[in-house]
């Protein structure tokens, strides 16, 4: 079977599972998930572990090829996100559809589809006698939910998970180019919920004499960035290091198309700060994005009560050495300075991690440049991602191996939306990549 019949055969098998980490209903569909991995690395002659006691299973899965042979730790998530057909999609998300020249599914890019381009790579060069290293296979199952223990479990697996370079593809591929990416946005999760009285009130018998929890939420909400888009929380900017002029020269000379940014994004605009690109701006500066409200009566008609809570759940983007701690501390004391005295308030915040930076100066990654500029035809692009990948900083501290980051979907792949999709065109291309870049 030529390896592209192969691989959508087992991506349709891997996509199948509603292996769904932010909710626990989905745990039967991680059981099975991690079933099937190990049965897959089983057949292909692998030797797998599966680990427990970190939240969802680990799977760890070993090929030793050639002792005098390096060793590449491939790293890869099995979890997904949440789909639901009335999101949205054009099929059924867990049934991996082809239209259009995509394959379309939840975990087509996010993760399954990517770490699968290097599994079936790796089992195509075992058949031939071909593979260029010995293999490690960690796919873990709470990326989506932040990996909260996975920080703890490689500080405490050093031998097991023991390699030469770690190869990580998780995300987008920017400028029309091959990218290797060089850093990742550090962040925080956090809920502020506001109260304003004991119950919701009637808005007949009250209204205009009371406090409005969705109000007073608002006035914290609506005014995050000032007019040249910075951030206006006091303390905020004091950790985050100025971009240099050839980070900012390089990000520049990135291939970036304003009509095609909004043909992806629907966005009418493009809100940076001035002067400042689009790579610079979500690679190397911080964010805070307000990503839920919820207050009053949500159902049929109307119930005309005055809100007496409300509650938004705000998401940090952070970069250098900007501390989520601290950062969260800032934004409380802030939230504090805006709302009135009589209104009450929470803030929570969960699993802040810091920004990280990849070294790009080792034989790994010259490697990868070559095999890329080959598989692809162009040169590749070095860039900061806007997104997190806290593990790298595990992987660099526990065990002191670099990582190499090529990322290998379409940039309009709608990575945690709709219709998450997998372009052939891009599947063709980081099949060739993969192939040469873990053959001999
Ligand atoms: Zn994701």
């Amino acid at each position: 079977m030529a390896m592209i019949e192969q691989y959508k055969q087992l991506l349709k098998d891997f996509v199948a599972f509603q292996s769904v980490s932010t909710d626990t209903q989905f745990q039967p569909e991680i059981q099975k998930t991690v079933a099937w991995l190990q049965r897959v690395f089983g057949q292909n002659g692998f030797s797998v572990r599966i680990i427990t006691g970190y939240d969802n299973p680990l799977v760890i899965a070993s090929f030793v090829y050639d002792p005098a042979l390096e060793t590449v730790l491939i790293y890869g998530h099995y979890d997904v996100q949440p789909a639901k057909v009335d999101e949205g999609w054009a099929s059924d998300p867990f049934t991996l559809t082809e239209m259009n020249r995509r394959l379309v599914g939840r975990g087509a890019i996010d993760n399954k589809g990517q770490v699968l381009v290097h599994m079936v790579n790796v089992f195509e060069h075992i058949k031939s006698k071909t593979l260029g290293y010995n293999v490690k296979f960690m796919i873990e199952g709470n990326e989506e939910t932040g990996s909260p223990l996975l920080e703890q479990f490689i500080a405490s697996n050093s031998a097991l998970l023991a390699a030469d370079f770690v190869l990580i593809s998780d995300g987008e591929i920017s400028g029309g180019k091959p990218n290797i990416e060089v850093g990742f946005r550090g962040g925080l999760n956090s809920v502020l919920t506001v109260k304003t009285s004991t119950t919701d009130l009637h808005s007949g018998l009250y209204g205009h004499s009371v406090p409005n929890a969705i109000h007073e939420l608002s006035k914290v909400c609506a005014d995050l960035y000032d007019a040249n888009n910075r951030i206006v929380v006091p303390g905020f900017y004091d950790d985050v290091d100025s971009v240099s002029d050839d980070v900012k020269k390089a990000n520049q000379a990135i291939p970036f198309s304003l009509e095609e940014h909004k043909r992806i994004s629907g966005a009418k605009i493009l809100l940076t700060e001035p002067g400042i690109d689009f790579y610079t701006q979500v690679g190397l500066l911080p964010a805070i994005e307000v990503t839920t409200i919820v207050g009053g009566y949500m159902g049929q008609g109307f119930r005309n009560g005055i809100p007496a809570t409300a509650t938004a759940k705000i998401n940090f983007r952070l970069v250098a050495r900007q501390n989520p701690t601290k950062i969260a501390k800032a934004f409380e004391k802030y939230v504090r300075s805006i709302l009135p005295a009589y209104v009450d308030f929470t803030f929570e915040f969960k699993t802040p991690y810091n920004a990280s930076k990849i070294d790009t100066k080792n034989k790994y990654v010259e490697r990868a440049q070559k095999v890329l500029e080959v598989a692809y035809g162009s040169t590749p692009i070095y860039k900061y991602v806007g997104g997190g990948l806290p593990m790298v900083n595990s992987f660099e501290k526990a065990l002191k191996i670099p990582s190499v980051l090529v990322p290998l979907a379409n940039e309009d792949c709608a990575m945690h939306a709709a219709n998450e999709n997998f372009a052939l065109t891009n599947v063709e291309q980081a099949l060739r990549f993969s192939a040469l870049f873990l053959g001999k």
